[in-house]
């Protein structure tokens, strides 16, 4: 594969560089995690009342785009509620029995937290079922008529899920969630906020107009505004510059082909690719895929959440849509 790195710069999925680096930027608590304010003050009352119950917080569903704080709210309520912090993701477990063991080792109250929720198999999916409605599990040894049932009684642990798609979610899974909370992209104050945090953690000086800039082009993403304080961080540095200004950052950023907005050069060529070749939609999301040589779910869950944010493209029943401000961002004269 051809190495891309713009690609790599603004998509707010995991790299290994990230999972290294990410670590001890991660809020600890709650009164830490800049924003989501609905969210926080929803979970406080939960902690709270968990607490004074002496109960496991209820299982909790966290949904929402990539980099927006969806793991680092589970280590949070993890802290906050003072048990084990358990982690692992959908596609990691492959078989029933691979559950099975985690949850057999867990402590009573621990928070298990599941990533990428809605790439469980199914059979897996169906062992969790009475796992987080009676905190037990049946298993099955042996074939045929050797085959022996056993069931488990499991600590009263709390599931933290999360994924990028509710919607994919069986209904079964979905309705054992006590409580379900969606992430929102964050404001360019609150990234400059995090950023600044970021900055004091990693010893880099950065004035409030040098992190405003980061900010505004992060795309409403705190994984995107670490990584750019770090790129930008690179250049102050080989331009021996001690400090990141507004013109610092700014010139980084244009290096980096990042525009005002926070687009890359794919998402530019995607919007021009949806106008050029389809008149500007509707194109439906496979369609649009094959043009641009990309799969459509990096489409739905990096390129399309900010692009439809900042209201440059629409989903309709028929495909998707670029809108008069897309068109006008990219210099071209939008159809009426
Ligand atoms: P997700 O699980 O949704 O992909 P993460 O929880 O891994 O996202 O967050 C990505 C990075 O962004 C982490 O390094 C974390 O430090 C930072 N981050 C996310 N949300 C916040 C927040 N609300 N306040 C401060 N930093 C945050």
């Amino acid at each position: 594969m051809e190495f891309d790195f713009e690609n790599r710069i603004l998509d707010p999925e995991e790299t290994p560089e990230d999972f290294e680096l990410e670590n001890p930027l991660r809020p600890r608590t709650l009164a830490e995690y800049v924003g989501q304010d609905k969210v926080k003050e929803n979970l406080s009352v939960f902690i709270k009342a968990a607490k004074i119950r002496k109960e496991p917080l209820d299982h909790v569903l966290l949904y929402g785009p990539p980099g927006l704080g969806k793991t680092t709210l589970s280590g949070i309520i993890a802290n906050e509620m003072n048990v084990n912090f358990k982690i692992t993701s959908g596609p990691a477990i492959e078989k029933s029995g691979d559950l099975a063991a985690i949850l057999t080792n867990l402590n009573e109250g621990d928070v298990l937290f599941i990533d990428e929720i809605h790439r469980l198999p199914r059979t897996v999916e169906e062992i969790l079922y009475p796992a987080m409605e009676d905190f037990s599990i049946d298993i099955i040894t042996g074939k045929g008529q050797m085959a022996t049932s056993y069931h488990l009684s499991l600590p009263r642990f709390t599931l933290v899920g999360a994924t990028t798609r509710a919607g994919q979610l069986s209904a079964p899974l979905r309705d054992r969630f006590g409580v379900v909370l969606r992430l929102e992209m964050y404001s360019s104050q609150e990234l400059a906020k995090i950023i600044r945090r970021s900055a004091t953690i990693l010893g880099i000086n950065i004035d409030n107009d040098g992190a405003i800039e980061i900010a505004s082009r992060s795309r409403g993403t705190p994984r995107i505004a670490n990584r750019l304080l770090r790129r930008v961080r690179d250049f102050a540095l080989v331009q021996n510059r001690e400090d990141i200004d507004f013109s610092t950052a700014r010139v980084a950023l244009d290096k980096l082909e990042i525009d005002e907005l926070g687009l890359d050069a794919n998402d530019r060529r995607m919007l021009k690719a949806m106008i050029e070749f389809y008149n500007g939609g509707p194109v439906g999301i496979e369609t649009l895929a094959a043009a641009i040589g990309e799969e459509s779910v990096t489409i739905e869950d990096i390129y399309e959440p900010y692009l439809m944010q900042i209201g440059f493209i629409s989903r309709t029943p028929r495909g998707r849509v670029a809108n008069r401000a897309a068109y006008l961002h990219l210099g071209l004269e939008p159809v009426e």
